[in-house]
Parts: structure tokens; C-alpha cells; sequence
């Protein structure tokens, strides 16, 4: 149940003045109400203004900047109507000691500019001054007040981000009305903590949010807005524990096998494994030891070597009788993991199979038997084999791969396979660790921090698309040396025709100029033809491999050495670091050309630099957070961190960490929310819509 005190702020936007039902859809799809109801007035009151206007700041017309906004007291001049039929706007001068200036009006009504604007009387005039023709003018100015008046304007106004068709004025007539129905909540926050940090209490943070006395007020890092971030952090934090702890309650099973299958698996590798590679197996087996479920992210740059340890905690597992599975994003990558983990499957007696969507009726039929009978022990598939109505004999690891190109649906869908199912999620875009915090929350996470021994830094060059010419004789001439070279050509969504063109004609210019049959992979191929080109070009039949992005994620062909990427310019930094995983993975030295096509606007510049030089994933990511939102690194299109209103990962990462501790801390002293700060935590989890939480604690 709701704690009444907060029924003010869950009423619709509708109840507020100026917004009818037309408005109260816009003013929903601004500040994030749910698709079937109206925003709130909590909704609106989350809705933080980004910037200011300052009044207060009156340079005198000939010192007003182009595109300042400022104050002006003036003597209002002579009105100058255009004449009938025109276009044309209708201008009235106006004059100060320092200059003259011309208000400009389009479709005005006459009536209202003659009393607001009366010739040769005094008045105080704020708005936007655009120089013109080398003469001050200001379009449709938002004040004009007699001077005795001047009070009624605020000194600084808050700026809110909009919609189309809604007016700035509007809004703030609303927020006006729901900063007004602010109740005073209970203190969630530790007395200790607030002290500490010296913050104010919810309902000032708001109203200062509001109505700022300075710019610095509504910065990410005033004590205002802080203390909201981390109010909604916590309220995360402290939904994702409860969650968490609610599955701990479900149980799992405890798998405690002799090991013998996995140190198989371990013994059929021919290299030894890295010591995080060892560390991170060490975790699993104690995690699957335990009767709770495993929920642990496996994080490691692009060939650090996560599908041995994958497929180690699958052994463990599948020793105890029961199966694995283990998701791909791409059907290139499902086919590949299956290649690569079937030696060492048939040396350790796992019985393996492969499931994609591309299979025919009759093979799925015939899997799907054989999952039924317990006659496969694992199976790889792409997320296809999750969809619809797949069943297991007795489910008991499911592995993600590559979890960021699933998305927070499939991860949720994916518990559902089974009873006690362990979930093992394996990440190669390095998501820098405040973001894991947000969207994992408590999730146990092991890194693999090195890479395999005797691995070679790759040479990183940016090369205008200008000197192609040269490149491709470079690449001719590593060829003849018997290096293998990635071609990477982009594919945008939106054209890929267009792309498809442009990927074959590359092809077609190569093999030309290159004088020798060269691979292409891109999505419009077969099943059957990506794989015989990526077949060709592991063996060498090939040494070139033309591709779109689909050698993106985790495909591994060891004795690559080059890898050219076109178009750099166009891909985000995570993909490009992925990219450019592709090569160095063997022992002999690598390099990565990233071919632009200039002029580079800032941001892709400051990419291609970062990428010039930096190797380590995690650096990366922290820069990317940089320069663009969470919401992207994730896939999402949000802007700014996923599923956070107010909180931003790129500025409260610090916040987070102690949101994590103390929701850890609230769960252990009062697991079921029941003390007095449990009840006033109990609003924050409705103020932040995290309440669904409160329903898996026990009744009562
Ligand atoms: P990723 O973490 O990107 O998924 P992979 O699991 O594809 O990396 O491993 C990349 C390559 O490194 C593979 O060829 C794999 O066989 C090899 N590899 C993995 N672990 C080791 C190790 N400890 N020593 C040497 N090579 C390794
Ligand atoms: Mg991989």
C-alpha cells in the first residue's frame, strides 16, 4: 500500500492548471510517464531544469551579445507596422542610453503591442538580442513591464527541457502548481549520512531544483542535486538488493562435483590458463557450491578468453547431471563457439550440440528430443533457442554471451528456463563499473584483467580515406608476406543497401587490385556462405576477409594481423575497440588502420585519438561514458544512464557505490522495511516507481 502522505504526487499531470488532456500526453512523454497512464506530478517534479536565464543581467543594447538573453530598460520608440498584405514583421524601436534596438513581431494583434509597448513611455524588456545587420533586434521579447512592475519577473528562471508544441510557460505554470503540492515526506536518508555530506532535506533539494538562486544550484554536482541522484540511487540500490535477496530465498541447488570433468576440459586446452582466467573458474565453483543461485558477470576485454571459463563452469555443472546452454548474439558467433568448443567437448565426453534459428523444422524437431531425453548435455544456440518453446530435461547454467547486445529483457527471460538455474553473463564491452552498478546492481563480477601470455600490443594508425591507394599496396605486401587482414566495412541500418553496395564494390576492388580471390562475409549471405568464407579465410585459403560488422563480437581467427576499418569515423568507440579485438591474438605483432573520411567532427576525432592511444578496454569505456551518455554504451537510446531520471552515471558514479553499501546495510538491519527509516524508505521506492520491489518482501 501506498503511504497516503504521497497521494498528492500521484495524481495525473491532468489535475494540474493548464494542462488538459492534448497537453498532458506531451507533458507524459517528456518526463517518462508509463505508456498507459498519465505522468504524475512526481513524474513532472523529476523533471529537472538543464539550465537557467538570468534577469539579473543588463548590459545596455550596444553591450548585448548576439544570442544573449538580457534585460533591458528602454523608452519605447516609434511602431512600425508593415504595410497591408505584407510578410513582413512589425517593428518597434526602442532606445536606452547606450544604444537603439528594434522589438520584432510576426502576426501581431495591434491592440495588445499598443498597450504594452506605448510610445515614449518607460518600460523593462527581457528576451533574446540577435544582431542583424550589424543593429541589435530582439524577436517577440518575453517581457515588457512597467518599471514599478518590475518585480513580477523573476530574477532567474528555470530553463526545462521540451517537447513540440509545448510552451516553456506552460510548464512552468505547472511546475509553479506541483512544487506547491510537495508534501513534507519522512527522512529516508541516515541522520549521520545527511550530516556528513551537509544536504539538504527531499522537499528543499526539489524546490531549489526549481527555483535555483544560481546557476551553480542546479549543477550535477550541488548538494541539491545530489541529494536527489543519490535518493534515486538508492532507491535502485535498494530494489536491486531486494530483488536479489529474493532469489537467494528461491534457492538453487548446491553442485558440488568431483571436478573431474572440468579439469578435462581444462587439461584438452593446449595453453595454460591466464591466473584470472583460474581465479575466475575458482569463483564459479564456489558460487555453484553453494545452494543460492549464481548470478555472476564474467567481465573481459575482447580476447582476454572468456569462453574457456565458460565453458569450464558448464563442465561443473553438466558433471552433476545436468545441462547448459550457452546464448550467442549472432548466429556467426553461436557457430563459432560450437566450432571451437567441440574438440575439446569430444575429448572430455561432453555431448554437444548447436541450435540456431536457421535450422530446419526437422533438425529442431530432433534436438529438441534429445534435450527432452538428456541425450545433449550442451547446447549453443543463438537467442533463438530461448524463444518459443525450447525445453530442457533439467536446465541447470544458462551463459550469456556478449550480454550487451541482448538487452534487459531477454537477461529477465532467461531466469525463467528453469528452476534454480545458475546465470553466468559474459561481457566483452568492458562496462566501466559504475554502470554495471546500475544495471547489475549486486551481481558478483569476476574479471579476467590479463591477457593470454605472449600476446602482442596492436599498432594503432589513423589514415585519411584519401590515401586508400596506399593502404591497399601495404596490405598487398603484408599478404605476400602471409599475414591475414580484416576489412571492415560499416553497415548502417538505415541504408543498408546502399552499404551492401558499397561492401561488394570494396571487394570487388580488392580482389582487382590485390590480383587473388578474396572472403566476404556480410548479413544478406546464407548461413552456409558466411561459413565457407570464414572457413576459407581461417585456413587460409584466403588471406583477405572483406566483412560488414558482423566479425564485431568474438569471431577468432588467431593469426590475423591487420584489421582495416573503413569509415572509422562512423563507429562508436566500444565498437571500434571490438573491432580492432579481432587481431592480436596470436604472438606475432598487430596492427589496426582506421580509415576516415575527413573533415572528423570533434567527437569522432577525440575517438580515433583515444584509440590511437589506448589498448585497455576499461580505459576506453570510461572515455566513451565521456563522450556520450550510458544510455548508448548499452544500446539503448535514451539519452543519459538508462532507467535514471535524475542520476548520471558519468557524474555520480561515487554516489552509487555508497548507494550500494548502504542498501546492503539497510537489508541487514531491517530486512523486511518495518523500522521507522524502513517505512520512509518504503516512500522513497514509490516516489522513484521502484515499488514493485516492496511486494516480494514477506507479508505483513
Ligand atoms: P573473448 O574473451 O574475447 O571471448 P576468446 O575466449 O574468444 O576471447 O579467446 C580468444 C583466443 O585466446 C582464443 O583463440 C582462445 O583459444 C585463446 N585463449 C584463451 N585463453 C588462453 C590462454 N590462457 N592462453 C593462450 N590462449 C588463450
Ligand atoms: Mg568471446
Amino acid at each position: 500500500m501506498r503511504p497516503t502522505v504521497l497521494d498528492p504526487l500521484f495524481a495525473p499531470v491532468s489535475t494540474l492548471p493548464g494542462i488538459g488532456p492534448k497537453i498532458a500526453k506531451l507533458v507524459s512523454g517528456l518526463v517518462g510517464g508509463l505508456p498507459d497512464r498519465d505522468a504524475t506530478v512526481a513524474d513532472l517534479l523529476f523533471h529537472i531544469p538543464h539550465s537557467l536565464i538570468d534577469r539579473r543581467h543588463r548590459p545596455g543594447i550596444a553591450y548585448s551579445e548576439n544570442g544573449d538573453i538580457v534585460t533591458l530598460d528602454v523608452t519605447i520608440g516609434r511602431h512600425m507596422p508593415p504595410p497591408r498584405n505584407s510578410k513582413a514583421p512589425y517593428k518597434i524601436t526602442a532606445f536606452d542610453d547606450t544604444g537603439q534596438i528594434d522589438f520584432v513581431f510576426f502576426h501581431p494583434r495591434g491592440d495588445w503591442l499598443a498597450k504594452t509597448f506605448p510610445e515614449g513611455e518607460r518600460r523593462i524588456v527581457s528576451g533574446k538580442v540577435e544582431w542583424f545587420h550589424e543593429r541589435p533586434q530582439m524577436v517577440h521579447p518575453d517581457y515588457s513591464l512597467k518599471p514599478e512592475e518590475a518585480a513580477q519577473m523573476p530574477a532567474i528562471e528555470p530553463v526545462y527541457p521540451l517537447t513540440a508544441g509545448l510552451a516553456s510557460k506552460t510548464l512552468q505554470k505547472a511546475m509553479k502548481a506541483a512544487l506547491e503540492k510537495l508534501p513534507d515526506v519522512p527522512e529516508w536518508l541516515n541522520e549521520a549520512h545527511l550530516h556528513r555530506e551537509g544536504w539538504p532535506d527531499f522537499k528543499e533539494a526539489l524546490q531549489t531544483l526549481h527555483a535555483p538562486g544560481e546557476k551553480s544550484d542546479i549543477e550535477p554536482q550541488s548538494l541539491f542535486y545530489q541529494r536527489l541522484a543519490y535518493d534515486e540511487l538508492l532507491a535502485s540500490q535498494l530494489a536491486l538488493a531486494l530483488v536479489r535477496a529474493h532469489m537467494r530465498t528461491l534457492g538453487g541447488i548446491a553442485r558440488t562435483p568431483s571436478g573431474a570433468l572440468q579439469n578435462a576440459v581444462i587439461g584438452a586446452l593446449p595453453f595454460q590458463l591466464t591466473a584470472s582466467q583460474a581465479k575466475a573458474i575458482e569463483d564459479i565453483n564456489a558460487d555453484l557450491a553453494e545452494p543460492v543461485r549464481m548470478l555472476r558477470l564474467l567481465q573481459g576485454d575482447v580476447g582476454a578468453g572468456k569462453t574457456v571459463v565458460a565453458l569450464a563452469a558448464l563442465a561443473q555443472v553438466i558433471e552433476t547431471g545436468a545441462q547448459g546452454a550457452l546464448m550467442a548474439p549472432t548466429e556467426i558467433l553461436a557457430r563459432q563457439h560450437f566450432a571451437s568448443m567441440a574438440p575439446l567437448c569430444e575429448k572430455a565426453g561432453i555431448r554437444l550440440a548447436l541450435m540456431t534459428g536457421k535450422d530446419s523444422q526437422k533438425e529442431r524437431r530432433i534436438r529438441q528430443e534429445q534435450l527432452d531425453a538428456g541425450e545433449i548435455d550442451l547446447v549453443v544456440g543463438t537467442h533463438a533457442l530461448f524463444q518459443g518453446s525450447v525445453t530442457f530435461k533439467d536446465l541447470g547454467m544458462v551463459v550469456v554471451d556478449e550480454q550487451h547486445r541482448f538487452g534487459v529483457h531477454q537477461r529477465l527471460a532467461l531466469s525463467g528456463k528453469g528452476q534454480g538455474v545458475d546465470v553466468l553473463v559474459m561481457t566483452a564491452t568492458p562496462i566501466p563499473r559504475t554502470l554495471v552498478l546500475t544495471c547489475f546492481g549486486d551481481m558478483d563480477v569476476s574479471r579476467l584483467t590479463e591477457k593470454p601470455a605472449g600476446r602482442k600490443p596492436i599498432k594503432t594508425v589513423s589514415v585519411s580515406l584519401d590515401r586508400l591507394d596506399e593502404i591497399m599496396s601495404r596490405v598487398g605486401a603484408a599478404i605476400s608476406e602471409g599475414q591475414k587482414v580484416y576489412w571492415v566495412c560499416p553497415l548502417v541500418e538505415e541504408s543498408e543497401k546502399i552499404d551492401l553496395a558499397a561492401v561488394e564494390d570494396r571487394h570487388r576492388v580488392l580482389e582487382h587490385e590485390l590480383h587473388q580471390r578474396i572472403s566476404l562475409v556480410h548479413g544478406r549471405m546464407t548461413a552456409d556462405e558466411k561459413d565457407a568464407a570464414m572457413a576459407d579465410f581461417k585456413s587460409g585459403a584466403t588471406r583477405v576477409l572483406v566483412a560488414t560488422t558482423v566479425i564485431e563480437v568474438g569471431v577468432d581467427v588467431p593469426d590475423a594481423t591487420i584489421i582495416v576499418i573503413e569509415h572509422a569515423e562512423r563507429f562508436g568507440l566500444a565498437q571500434l575497440h571490438q573491432l580492432r579485438g579481432r587481431v592480436g591474438r596470436g604472438d606475432k605483432p598487430s596492427s589496426c588502420v582506421l580509415l576516415y573520411k575527413g573533415p572528423l567532427g570533434e567527437t569522432a576525432g577525440a575517438r580515433l585519438n583515444i584509440m590511437r592511444e589506448t589498448n585497455d578496454g576499461f580505459l576506453i569505456a570510461e572515455e566513451d561514458l565521456k563522450l556520450r551518455g550510458g544510455g548508448e554504451i548499452l544500446g539503448t537510446r535514451q539519452s543519459g544512464t538508462p532507467g535514471f531520471r535524475i542520476a548520471r552515471a558519468e557524474d555520480h558514479a561515487d554516489l552509487m557505490e555508497i548507494a550500494r553499501d548502504d542498501a546492503r546495510l539497510i537489508l541487514e538491519t531491517d530486512p523486511d522495511l518495518k523500522s521507522e527509516r524502513g517505512e520512509a524508505l518504503r516512500c522513497l521506492l514509490y516516489l522513484f516507481g521502484r515499488d514493485t520491489a516492496i511486494r516480494l518482501l514477506r507479508a505483513g
